[in-house]
């Protein structure tokens, strides 16, 4: 059975990173898939994204990394993939979470989607959080894999460097 993980991964965190390496173990193949959403403005490019989940995964077998825009469902059937992956953190994420499970069963019957429960220690964790820590100069090291800590230091030094008068 392969699985498909989409994601916004703006950028990838160590949750996302142990879920991915949770799922490696649990199927034969597993695609983490980048959605190109047009109605968000993403901190990090699409390539950006892409090469820092590559080389986060480096060390996994069987993961592929790609990206999609358009519907979850059809990327899930063109990659052969029986399941959609989701990570869910606390109750919040449940209900937005159930809804897109029930829509996404309504296009595509036979794609199931599976959660996995966040890892304890990453349960607060969000890209947002993430970026918000460290947009002030805060520490991301625990949070996020190294390559990604440097990206974000380069983004928000650059934009510190060159901000103007709308912050
Ligand atoms: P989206 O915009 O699709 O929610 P995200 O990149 O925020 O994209 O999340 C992708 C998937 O990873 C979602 O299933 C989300 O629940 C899960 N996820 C987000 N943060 C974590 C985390 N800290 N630990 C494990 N899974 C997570």
């Amino acid at each position: 059975m392969r699985a498909l993980y989409p994601g916004s991964f703006d950028p990838l965190t160590l949750g996302h990173l142990d879920l991915i390496e949770r799922a490696a173990r649990l199927f034969d193949g597993l695609v983490v898939a980048v959605l190109q959403n047009p109605s968000k403005t993403p901190a990090f490019s699409l390539e950006q994204r892409l090469e820092q989940i590559r080389r986060a995964t480096a060390h996994l077998g069987g993961v592929e990394v790609g990206s999609f825009d358009g519907l979850t469902v059809d990327f899930a059937r063109h990659y052969g993939a029986g399941v959609i992956l989701r990570g869910l953190r606390a109750l919040s994420d449940f209900e937005f979470e159930l809804q897109i499970a029930h829509t996404n069963h309504s296009l595509a019957p036979a794609v199931e989607t599976l959660f996995l429960a966040t890892a304890v220690q990453h349960s607060f964790l969000s890209s947002s959080v993430v970026k918000e820590v460290a947009r002030f100069g805060g520490d991301v090291g625990h949070l996020v894999p190294e390559g990604v800590a440097q990206d974000l230091a380069r983004l928000f030094n650059r934009s510190e460097s060159t901000r103007g008068s709308d912050g």
